[in-house]
């Protein structure tokens, strides 16, 4: 199952990084958003975190243009070729990926594996649309991608263990820590992070303490590199109320019910750093 070619389905803050790190690592890259607008915000993502390597000495000016030569960027997923893996990063919304995954089957060679960098979304159920189950997978990257070394990979209810195998050594290749994980909602790293982010909120909005205070008690006393709410306002309070939707619904279980004041502040649009004000206030 040898990898080559990739295909990557949204250029957005997560796809980029995605495209990025495996250009870098030596993969032909084929980039899809729906819009040039969308393609070219990407390439800048791309262009800049390129150049600050440069600037910092941790690639030369011939690796940067090498990487970028890497890239094609296409508005079709039909437009890419030979592909061997297509990792989805489009919006975290079901039938918006589903849609994308029966595409994705429709076309793609028979061999090609497809993943999903979902943070929350069950993977069997993306698997379920498309004639090819067995080579589903989770693949999820963390954010700032080019930064963050682990990739939880999920094990659909069908993947193939060549498969699973195939992506491992792929994450290695990617300089990244891979870390076996089975699909119940929100995964690992979300179904822990989540609730402690909620409860951060709930903390807020009982008034035990200010947004500063709460931070301040989980940088200094458990060693946290950011308070909870810093966090919430960085990962987005839309995706945050969108991931704590679906571990109470997976659950069933009311220790997951979104904080009240999560679901105001996303209906004000208070989404956090990309909208400006969340918790806190961005210049
Ligand atoms: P984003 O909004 O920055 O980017 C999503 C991109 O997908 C947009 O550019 C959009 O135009 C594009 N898109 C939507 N539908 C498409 C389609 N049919 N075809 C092609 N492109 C399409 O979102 P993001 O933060 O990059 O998140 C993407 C995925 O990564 C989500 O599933 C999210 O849950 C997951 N994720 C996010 C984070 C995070 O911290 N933001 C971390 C891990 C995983």
């Amino acid at each position: 199952m040898a990898i080559k070619n990739i295909l990557v389905i949204g250029a957005g803050q997560m796809g980029a990084g995605i495209a990025e790190v495996c250009a870098t690592a030596g993969y032909t890259v084929f980039l899809c958003d729906t819009s040039e607008q969308a393609l070219e915000a990407g390439l800048a993502r791309i262009t800049k975190n390129l150049e600050k390597n440069v600037a910092k000495e941790r690639i030369s000016e011939a690796d940067k243009t090498a990487t970028l030569a890497r890239f094609t960027f296409i508005t079709q997923m039909s437009e890419a070729t030979d592909i061997d893996l297509a990792i989805e990063a489009a919006t975290e919304n079901m039938a918006v990926k589903q849609a994308i995954f029966k595409q994705l089957d429709a076309f793609l060679p028979e061999h090609a594996i497809l993943a999903s960098n979902t943070s929350s979304l069950p993977i069997t159920e993306l698997a379920a649309v498309t004639k090819r189950p067995q080579q589903v997978i989770g693949m999820h990257f963390m954010n700032p991608v080019p930064v963050m070394k682990l990739v939880e990979i999920i094990r659909g209810l069908a993947t193939k263990d060549e498969v699973y195998t195939a992506i491992e050594e792929m994450t290695h290749a990617l300089k990244k820590t891979p870390v076996e994980v089975n699909d119940f909602p929100g995964f690992v790293s979300n179904r822990i992070l989540m609730p402690m982010i909620n409860e951060a909120i709930y903390t807020l909005y009982e008034g035990v303490a200010s947004v500063e205070a709460i931070d301040d008690v989980m940088k200094l006393g458990m060693n946290h590199p950011m308070g909870p709410l810093t966090l919430a306002d960085f990962i987005g309070l839309d995706t945050c109320l969108y991931i704590m939707e679906t571990l109470y619904e997976g659950f069933g279980d009311s220790k997951y019910r979104p904080c009240p004041l999560l679901r105001k502040y996303v209906a004000a649009g208070w989404y956090g750093k990309k909208s400006g004000r969340g918790f806190y206030v961005y210049e």
